[in-house]
């Protein structure tokens, strides 16, 4: 069967090729984790996203082989249809439309209690980006443990059920950590960034009532604005209004919601928080890039204002599930909004070139590959 594949180490290595189509009796990562006995499901992949990781690991920034390879199948961002399950799976029967999560178990306390998401060892497992194959294929197998349904009636957005995870998780993990402050009721948040993860990060906020406001460079029209407004957001152009500007008509934000992908934004982000509010982090910034910013001033803000900075990354499946229902209560607020970030399909494996060239695309919310074509 076809698959998409890098060779890890070398840049701009993206290709097809052909890979044995796996078996439901098959290990898909024995040097990480088994399947256990009768619990495999093995699936039949609709659409596969990418996203700048993927760039990333094209551009040999990122992402290893699995040992014994030296090709890495990649495409973390998963839809498919189950075909067979073993005798000890009773969560999905085949027809179900699935996704699977993206990281695998390693050692740690963490990975043994569920919570690989946020493992304690350096190294970490995820399909399609580091030391296990993705996605990007015909067919997969996997443990029923990783399988997530994704309702009929939402498969239209089945290939945004990763980055929503991603979205979930963070906004969850920015909650659960202010129940430090015993009361915490946010009003106000700025999203950075218009892309698939801000744009469903604004869709979420929403869904909890906040007033948001979306921010991104590039002056509207145009649709990332539509969306954000569609939502019932407010889109800034920073290139039009100033931070300060805005700071000034809307006081300071009690959550900021990173997701540029640019470190200086990360940084610059500190200074606009208001008091006992959250900044959350989500941009993968691959590369160097320094930035300057006043150490004293931010510290002392901080430090006086009580602000807590929450990373995060990578959702488990209880993430994926909340990110499942976040789409799923989108639909019935904001009807038609979502899939209008799913901007460029692109049909069929062999077109992986085009898939790849469409990334470089800042207008391009959501590039994925229809499999089946
Ligand atoms: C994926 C995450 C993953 C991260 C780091 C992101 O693009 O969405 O699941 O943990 O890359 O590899
Ligand atoms: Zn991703």
């Amino acid at each position: 069967m076809k698959a998409v594949a890098v060779t890890p180490g070398q840049s701009h290595s993206v290709h097809l090729r052909d890979v044995p189509e796996p078996k439901l009796t098959d290990q898909p990562h024995p040097h990480v984790c088994k399947v256990p006995q009768g619990r495999a499901v093995k699936i039949r992949m609709l659409q596969v996203g990418v996203d700048a990781t993927d760039r990333e690991i094209n551009e040999a920034l990122y992402g290893n082989a699995p040992p014994g390879f030296e090709h890495l199948v990649i495409g973390h961002e998963s839809f498919g249809q189950v075909v067979e399950v073993g005798d000890e799976v009773y969560e999905v029967k085949p027809g179900d439309y699935v996704t699977c999560t993206v990281r695998r178990p390693g050692g740690s306390l963490f990975d043994k209690i569920g919570r690989n998401d946020i493992t304690s060892e350096e190294v970490y497992y995820e399909r399609g980006i580091n030391l296990c194959h993705g996605f990007m294929t015909e067919y997969v197998v996997d443990d029923a443990e990783y399988v997530v349904p994704v309702p009929v009636k939402l498969k239209h957005l089945g290939v945004l059920a990763e980055p929503a995870s991603v979205c979930a998780k963070a906004i969850e993990q920015a909650y659960l950590a202010q129940h430090r402050l015993q009361v915490w009721r946010p009003r106000l948040a700025y999203v950075m960034g218009a892309g698939q993860i801000g744009l469903l990060a604004t869709m979420m906020l929403r869904l909890k009532g906040l007033e948001v406001y979306t921010l991104a460079t590039k002056p509207g029209p145009h649709l990332k604005q539509e969306i954000a407004e569609a939502y019932g957001a407010t889109y800034v152009s920073t290139r039009e209004t100033s931070m300060e500007k805005l700071i000034k008509e809307t006081g300071k934000p009690d959550i900021i919601f990173e997701a540029t992908g640019n470190a200086s934004v990360c940084f610059e982000s500190m200074k606009y928080l208001g008091l006992n509010g959250a900044l959350i982090w989500t941009s993968i910034t691959g590369g160097k890039q320094e930035v300057t910013v006043d150490g004293a001033k931010i510290n002392l803000e901080w430090v006086l204002g009580n602000k807590l900075l929450v990373s995060s990354v990578n959702g488990n499946r209880g993430h994926f599930e909340l990110g499942l229902q976040s789409l799923s209560h989108g639909v019935l607020t904001y009807p038609g909004v979502t899939e209008r970030i799913l901007t460029h399909p692109v049909k069929g494996l062999e077109n992986y070139a085009t898939m790849m060239k469409l990334l470089e695309d800042k207008e391009a919310l959501k590039v994925y590959v229809d499999i089946q074509g």
